[in-house]
């Protein structure tokens, strides 16, 4: 076990400037990996911070991390079926920033901003300029969330969550801390899998202080994504007391092979996180090149599953609007 020492990461300035210096030119992303890019003007634009393109490979035009964040042409193409909301999240009303889909559970949109822009996200359409909220949205929220004695678990999530600076989330845990029937904060991030150096002496403070659960769901498609750095950050989440899980999206020709997936699950459990779900892809128009058939899916997990242990295998699933809970499609 590494002794952990955070102390050059005592103020957020690291993975602010990290995030201010992020990569937002495919001119400047070709020159670095020296290829050759055909990106396109996307209103869903490049946006990937450099810790990240540090581990793709060099003159490598098919990079899996490279694929999940260059827009391409074949985003533009109408494919049928595909939405910009395929979820139906935009329609829900009620308290403003809270999704009450699935019982005991509410999830905050906390930001519309992420460290880095998936092309694959389901909500990469999502009016996201609209979504900050005030200090009297968080109120009402925190009024809501008092009263409703059917939630134990909170779910922090985006946009990204980690995009809110260590004093407001600070504030966030605190209010949640007061309220007795929460039993469990969740984190749904991908910020330090981007920018490792999000872990901050900080954070990690809020994780060892919080009176509830803590509960990193991390969001990690690609074994090349796990280095030495996002290793030892997620090591300092869980030895400060944090549950670690991983959700992944099945992305054509990102992950979709077995030997992919089963090394992410070994490289994950090295990184003391579990594999919690594996998603097919939403249909989210701009996505449709990155789809998986639900057959194939179904076939990498019983490939893995025959030559991994049991809790590295992750649950394929599908998100169904209006079901009562993610459907999880076995074998
Ligand atoms: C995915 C999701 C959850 C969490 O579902 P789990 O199966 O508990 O991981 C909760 N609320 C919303 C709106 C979700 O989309
Ligand atoms: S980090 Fe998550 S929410 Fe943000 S663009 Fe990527 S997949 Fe979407």
């Amino acid at each position: 076990m590494r002794i952990i020492n955070l102390s050059d990461r005592s103020l957020e300035t690291g993975w602010q400037s990290q995030l201010q210096n992020a990569i937002r030119d495919p001119k400047d992303l070709a020159e670095t990996l020296c290829i050759d890019v055909e990106a396109i003007d996307s209103e869903f634009p490049l946006l990937v911070p450099e810790p990240f393109l540090n581990r793709m490979e060099v003159g490598n035009p098919r990079d899996p991390l490279l694929l999940q964040v260059l827009p391409v042409a074949a985003e533009l193409l109408d494919r049928v079926g595909y939405s910009k909301d395929p979820v139906s999240e935009q329609s829900k009303d009620g308290i403003r920033g809270l999704i009450q889909k699935y019982r005991g559970r509410a999830l905050i949109v906390a930001t519309g901003t992420c460290a880095v822009n998936c092309r694959y996200c389901f909500r990469r359409h999502y009016p996201y300029h609209l979504a900050r909220l005030s200090q009297e949205d968080w109120r009402a929220l925190f009024r809501h969330l008092k009263q409703d004695s059917s939630i134990s678990e909170v779910i922090l999530s985006g946009g990204d969550p980690l995009m809110l600076n260590d004093r407001t989330l600070a504030s966030v845990f605190e209010s949640l801390n007061q309220i007795p029937q929460i039993k469990t904060i969740r984190v749904h991030t991908r910020l330090p899998v981007v920018i490792p150096s999000r872990v901050t002496k900080e954070l990690l403070s809020m994780v060892e202080t919080s009176q509830k659960k803590v509960v990193f769901v991390t969001h990690i498609n690609h074994p090349n994504e796990l280095d030495e750095a996002l290793t030892f950050s997620l090591q300092t989440l869980r030895t400060g007391g944090a549950t670690l899980l991983n959700q992944s999206v099945l992305l054509r020709e990102v992950n979709d092979q077995a030997d992919t997936l089963a090394e992410l699950s070994r490289k994950l459990f090295a990184a003391s996180v579990l594999p919690y779900y594996l998603h097919l892809l939403d249909p989210v128009q701009g996505a449709g090149h990155f789809n998986v058939e639900e057959l194939r899916g179904k076939a990498l997990i019983n490939k893995i599953s025959s030559e991994l242990p049991g809790y590295l295998v992750p649950k394929l699933a599908r998100e169904v609007a209006g079901a009562p809970a993610k459907k999880v499609l076995i074998g």
